[in-house]
This record gives C-alpha cells, structure tokens and sequence, in this order.
C-alpha cells in the first residue's frame, strides 16, 4: 500500500480495460486519481468502485483529439489539485482490416486518437508537472505492434511505433531541461479488453462479445505468446504502476514490454 501516496494522477481512456485497471490501481496505492474518457457512464461506474474501496477519485469528460478540452482537463486539475505527478496517456482506438481496404478517414482517426492524443497529452501536462519542482511520471501506452508488423493492423501499427519513437524524444528533451519528469512507454501483448472487438470482430450487433472475445484471444494467445495465454488489464497496471512510482526513478524512456513473450520469438 502506499506506493504512490500524494501523487496525483492523470488516467486517460479510464472508463475501460487497461485505463480502468491503471486507475483503480494507482488508487489503491494512494493516488489521488483523475479519469477522463467518452464513456461518461462507465467512467463514473470507475469513480464509484473506487470510492467503494476508499480510493480518490474523480471524473471528467474528455476527447483526447481535442486540444481545447485538453486546455480544461489541466485547468481543472491545477485549480483542483493543483499538482500533477502521473499522467498515463492510455486511451487508444483500434482499427483492424486490410490496408488497402481502410478508408482515409479511418486511418487519421486512429492516427488522431493514439498519435496526436498522446502529443496533446505530454504538451499541456509537462507545464503543470514542471510547477511542483518534484518532476513526474508520463506514460504512454504503445503496443507489441509498435515493436513490430502485424498483418490487417497496419494503421494501429504505425500508430503505436509513432507512440514509441515519440515517447523517447520527450524522454530527452525532459532530461536536458532537468526537470526530473521521467518519459515511458508501455508495450502490451494479447490484453482481454473491449478494443478486441474492432480488431477481431467479436462486438458486431447480437455478438455475444464477452466469451466470444475471451475463446478468440485464448486461442490467438495459445499461439502468440510464449506463456500460452492471454493477459489481464490488471498484468499492464502493475507495470503502469511501477513506472508511475519513485521505484522505477532511474527508468526514462525505457519499453516496458508486458506480453507473455509474445514478441520474443
Ligand atoms: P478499451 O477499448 O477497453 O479502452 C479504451 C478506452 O479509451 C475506452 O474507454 C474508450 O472509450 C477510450 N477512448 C477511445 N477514444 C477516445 C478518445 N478520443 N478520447 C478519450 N477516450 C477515448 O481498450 P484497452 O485495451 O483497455 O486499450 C487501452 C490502451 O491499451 C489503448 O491505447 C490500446 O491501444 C492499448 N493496448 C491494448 C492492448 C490489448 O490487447 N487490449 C494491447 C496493446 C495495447
């Protein structure tokens, strides 16, 4: 318990999967925890389990594509609690199909989401971050296929390595401006989430989504992953918390990669 007590934290995409996890993770370990997502309902669900398990909490509603609405998540959380240590850029879209099939619109709507979201992130939360003089913990969700091609993703594909390339960029430019703020990207393998349905097809209308997605990703794991099964939102948050606490304070710009070994072979 504890291991982020007084910190203040920054979820993205919260309402769900992986950034549902993070945040009720970094609460428990006592953060003080801010979600944003489009899912104002679940997000509030989120809200409520955390209080229930004596966790601090709150919600906001936020496009991550938004630059304006942006401007409001930070002002909301300066006014509020006037500091921010953890932000965990998580909220991403994915896009799956045959490249010459997927239509412009798709493909920068993915870009948007899980490029230019993560951008407009690290861009107003940095200032906020560098406010308290204690430096800070960003990071940003990639993907085992920013680390390498997977057929029918290559949109979600080239979005994630951008993720990666970026987060190390501003890993450095954090460094030489010495303000302590540590940048990091994490890099998932076969996580059982609501994502899959866009990418696999098990969310269509009438889908049965729940155990059609678990039998697909048991069965696509089973092959993937060295370990032989899928993963939990729960197996990213405990590394999201790692890297969110002064534990990991000598890891910047580092691949936090939590695949079951998926990308070893
Ligand atoms: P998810 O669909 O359960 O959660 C994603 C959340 O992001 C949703 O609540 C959604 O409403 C929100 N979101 C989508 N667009 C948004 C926007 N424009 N503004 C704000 N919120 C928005 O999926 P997940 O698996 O938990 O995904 C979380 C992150 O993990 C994503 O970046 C994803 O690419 C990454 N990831 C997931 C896996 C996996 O296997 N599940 C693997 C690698 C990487």
């Amino acid at each position: 318990m504890g291991r982020v007590s007084g910190k203040v934290a920054l979820v993205t995409g919260a309402a769900s999967g992986i950034g549902r996890a993070c945040a009720e993770r970094l609460a428990a370990e006592g953060a003080t925890v801010i979600l944003t997502d489009l899912q104002d309902e679940a997000g509030a669900a989120v809200v409520e389990a955390i209080g229930a398990a004596s966790g601090s909490a709150r919600y906001l509603h936020q496009d991550v594509t938004d630059e304006a609405g942006w401007a409001q998540v930070i002002a909301s959380i300066a006014a509020q609690e006037g500091r921010l240590d953890i932000l965990v850029n998580n909220a991403g879209i994915g896009l799956g199909g045959s490249v010459i099939e997927m239509s412009l619109a798709d493909f920068r709507r993915q870009m948007a989401v899980n490029v230019e979201g993560v951008f407009l992130g690290v861009k107003h939360a940095i200032p906020l971050m560098r406010k308290s003089g204690d430096g800070g913990s960003i990071i940003n969700m990639s993907s085992v296929a920013g680390l390498k091609g997977a057929a029918s993703l290559a949109g979600y594909c080239a979005s994630k390595g951008a993720v990666r390339l970026f987060t190390k960029a501003v890993a450095l430019e954090c460094a030489a401006a010495q303000d302590r703020i540590r940048v990091n990207s994490v890099h998932p393998g076969i996580i059982e989430t609501p994502i899959w349905d866009t990418i696999i097809g098990t969310g269509g209308p009438g889908a049965n989504a729940g155990p059609q997605r678990a039998a697909t990703l048991d069965a696509m794991a089973n092959v993937a992953a060295a370990l032989g099964h899928k993963g939990q939102p729960g197996d990213i948050a405990d590394g999201v918390l790692w890297l969110a606490s002064e534990e990991s304070r000598y890891v910047t710009g580092a691949e936090l990669v939590i695949d079951g070994g998926l990308t070893l072979r």
